[in-house]
């Protein structure tokens, strides 16, 4: 690839890192939970790029990686769907209960009471 500021050539490679690396906006706070957008996963691994040596730039590629706030947002939005759906079922069959409740009771009283 030919260098996007001086057009000299590039070389193709890579930063490795251990830990996940993060882009942050000029003075946006950056924090575990904060909006930077994540270059590499969330354990680290390689960020693919390309190296100008004639004007000591380089120029990354970021992938689609979801950012911890993202995740953690997708994280409660499950629990919260599967808290909904327990919700229901628990009153689906708490209904269930009282129907069958009020059968039993009306099988057991005298028929010339009612
Ligand atoms: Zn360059």
């Amino acid at each position: 690839m030919d260098c996007p500021f001086c057009g000299g050539e590039t070389r193709e490679g890579a930063i490795p890192s251990g830990r996940q690396l993060k882009w942050v906006d000029s003075g946006a706070e950056d924090s575990p939970w904060g909006a930077g957008v994540p270059l590499n996963g969330f354990f680290g691994g390689e960020i693919k790029g390309f190296f100008c040596p004639g004007c000591r730039r380089v120029v990354l590629s970021v992938p689609e990686i979801e950012g911890t706030a993202e995740m953690l947002r997708r994280t409660l939005d499950t629990a919260s769907e599967k808290l909904g759906a327990a919700k229901q079922q628990w009153e689906a069959r708490r209904e269930e209960e009282k129907t069958r409740r009020r059968k039993k009771n009306f099988g057991e009283k005298d028929p010339w009471e009612l």
